[in-house]
Parts: structure tokens; C-alpha cells; sequence
């Protein structure tokens, strides 16, 4: 992002007559969450909030005008399950899902009719859908969580790890892409998983969901392979994911409220 100039789309650079007036035009927000959780000995503790943050920004500044507006990120998330190693901050499932709901709620009050919550951190995912599910409960408005379901596939096909979900090929393919004076490569090591079931498998077409400590798992704390990462790689998965979710954010943003799910509203 380039802070010389004033991105129109950004909700916190406006002013309130600003805001008030892009509403008239514009109903849909997008609400990037992350995570500050360790990502292995080479990559910093951000991945999961940085690239939230720079995909909404991304996918917005791709989008035609006018943009749907991109809230500040939200940076903590649900990482209790990394706390064994240092630099992991956690919130408890109640706290964000709370937060996420009192913001949501506050945007309907703002006239916003469609949330589009970007979440860069996996374990977020039944926690922010429970938060959507009670936003559109009691404010009925459209709201929905993509954990990466619009471009998983793609990204799956690009890479040679199974079970490639924390800090490996892939996350460490698309930091080289964006930041690569953030990835110390030498540090990384393979941390390719195997399970006992394929019921078990993060990537399967049939897994089911499952919890457990990081560190049961994982010495360094990676949960894939980041010495198959490359930049080239990560530039590949960015134009899918930016791809695939300004398609989906300008089919959001086209279709009224009253038509999104059959004029059930
Ligand atoms: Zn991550």
C-alpha cells in the first residue's frame, strides 16, 4: 500500500461525511482478520494479519469502482493451540466472536448491508462463521467468511506437500512473493505431516475437523514444506486468490440485498 496518496477505499482515512456519502453508493465492506501467532523459525508472527490485510486491500484496489470499503484488520485471533511456542498471542473464541458481532452490528447501524469477512488464519473459521451467523440473526444483513475456500483448489494444485497448512509451501511461497526480506530461508526446515486416517487430512475432499496442539505435532512449529517454497510460486497464488475474490466481491457488490439469497430477506 502507498501512504503517499489517500487509497479511496480504506473506511478509517475518511471522514464521517465521507463515509456517510460513499455508503449512498456502496453497501459492501470487507473485514480482513488475522492472526500474531508463530509461523515457524523463519517467517515473523504476522503472516496470517499481514496477508489478510494486503489481500482485501488487493482484491479492492482490483475491484471496479466504486470499491467496497476495507475496514482496519483485525490482528489477534484464536492460536491457543500455538501457545507452546513464544510470540503466539491468543484471544478465547468468545472474545472474537463477540468483537467480530459488536462490529458487524455497528456497520448495519452505518447502513452497511453486506460483510465480507476475509480471514487469514484457519482456526478463525468456526468462530467468525458463529459470529456471521449471529450478525445475520439479529441485523439481517449478508455476511460471510472465506478462509481461503475461493481459491483452496488452486492452490493445492500448485504445490508437491500434503497437509501443507502453517508456515510451509504455501505460506512461505507467498511471503517470498510480497516480502522476502521477511523469509530466512535458511532457517526453514520440512515439517511434511502424515496421518493415520485420510479422514485426518487437512486437504482432503473428505477430512473432518479436528483440534491439536501445534507442538504435538511439530518441533519447529511448521506444518508443511517451506524449502519447496518459491516466489514464483507465491505470485501464482496471489493472482488466484486476488482473482477469484474480486470476481465473487463484484458479484456481492452487484446483486441488491433483496435478491443475494432468493428475496428471503
Ligand atoms: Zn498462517
Amino acid at each position: 500500500m502507498n501512504y503517499e496518496s489517500k487509497p479511496n477505499f480504506l473506511w478509517e482515512l475518511m471522514t464521517w461525511p465521507e463515509v456517510k456519502a460513499y455508503l449512498q453508493q456502496m453497501d459492501t465492506v470487507i473485514l480482513p482478520c488475522g492472526a500474531i501467532e508463530q509461523h515457524g523459525p523463519h517467517l515473523p508472527v504476522d503472516i496470517d494479519y499481514f496477508d489478510a490485510k494486503y489481500l482485501a486491500h488487493q482484491v479492492a484496489l482490483a475491484c471496479a469502482d466504486p470499491k467496497p470499503l476495507v475496514l482496519p484488520a483485525i490482528p489477534f485471533g484464536v492460536s491457543y493451540h500455538h501457545e507452546d511456542f513464544r510470540g503466539t498471542i491468543s484471544v478465547t473464541n468468545d472474545a472474537l466472536s463477540r468483537f467480530v458481532y459488536d462490529i458487524g452490528m455497528s456497520l448495519a447501524k452505518n447502513g452497511v448491508k453486506k460483510i465480507i469477512i476475509l480471514n487469514g488464519h484457519g482456526d478463525n473459521a468456526p468462530t467468525l462463521s458463529y459470529a456471521a451467523q449471529m450478525i445475520n440473526r439479529d441485523a439481517h444483513i449478508f455476511v460471510c467468511v472465506d478462509t481461503g475456500e475461493t481459491s483452496d483448489v488452486d492452490l493445492y494444485n500448485l504445490i508437491e506437500t500434503p497437509n501443507d497448512i502453517h508456515a510451509g509451501e504455501i505460506e512461505t511461497s507467498t511471503t517470498l512473493a510480497i516480502r522476502p526480506q521477511m523469509v530466512q530461508m535458511d532457517k526453514a526446515v520440512d515439517g511434511t505431516l502424515s496421518f493415520g486416517s485420510k479422514y485426518l487430512d487437512y486437504d482432503s475432499d473428505r477430512g473432518v475437523s479436528w483440534y491439536v496442539r501445534t507442538s504435538k505435532i511439530s518441533e519447529s512449529g511448521i506444518l508443511g514444506n517451506p524449502t519447496k517454497a518459491t516466489a514464483e510460486k507465491g505470485k501464482i497464488m496471489w493472482e488466484h486468490m486476488i482473482q477469484h475474490l474480486v470476481k465473487f466481491v463484484e458479484t456481492i457488490k452487484n446483486t441488491p440485498l433483496e435478491d443475494l439469497y432468493q428475496s428471503r430477506y
